[in-house]
């Protein structure tokens, strides 16, 4: 049999993180899957049983009622290595948008609580396998982990624009000036201006 895509992925080198895993088309429509990693692969313990599960009850709960993504969203369920979760949707969300969900979701669970949704003899086959305060603790460490990641996207974004504002074609403190400088004028000349 053919080795399927995703088991050529190097996993001693991911980290934890949102990825982009697969692009599929059914019926003639696309459909993303994307890895959200929880943990580092082969490097550090893997989720528990409770706690992977009772983030899939809360997680599946946020998506299926968020009005924004419920309509997109196909599938979300743990993998079976307990490493992290699958996230498959309709259409091909850029990533951004996607680690904005995520964060969302981990925050949500993270704050969560009360009964775990569907956490119940007939709605759940295994349900008393479940462990919130492993889940909520799990849930506010890779939130961290994503908001670093958003911090030094920003951080590496905020280079760029002071790179581009030193260079020549672009100067838009001088423009502020300038805009201020007509401001002023108005203010002691009212017939200047448009
Ligand atoms: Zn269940």
């Amino acid at each position: 049999m053919e080795k399927i895509k995703s088991f050529t992925v190097d996993h001693t080198k991911l980290l934890p993180g949102v990825y982009l895993s697969r692009e599929d088309a059914a019926g003639g429509q696309p459909v993303t899957t994307y890895d959200i990693r929880l943990t580092r692969p082969n490097f550090e313990p893997v989720m528990g049983t409770g706690e992977i599960h009772t983030i899939e009850h809360i997680g599946a709960t946020y998506l299926r009622n968020r009005a924004d993504v419920k309509d997109r969203v196909i599938y979300w369920g743990p993998m079976g290595c307990r490493t992290g979760f699958y996230l498959i949707l309709a259409g091909a969300p850029a990533l951004p948008e996607v680690e904005r969900l995520m964060r969302d979701l981990f925050a949500f669970t993270a704050a969560f609580e009360g009964a775990i949704p569907g956490a119940t003899p007939v709605e759940c086959g295994n349900y008393s396998d479940m462990d919130l305060p492993a889940a909520k603790a799990r849930a506010a460490k890779y939130g961290a982990i994503l908001e670093a990641e958003k911090a030094a996207e920003k951080e590496a974004l905020n280079k760029e624009v002071g790179q581009l504002s030193n260079s020549n074609e672009y100067h838009p403190i001088q423009d502020d000036l300038k805009e201020e400088q007509q401001i002023e004028e108005m203010k002691i000349n009212p017939q200047v201006g448009p």
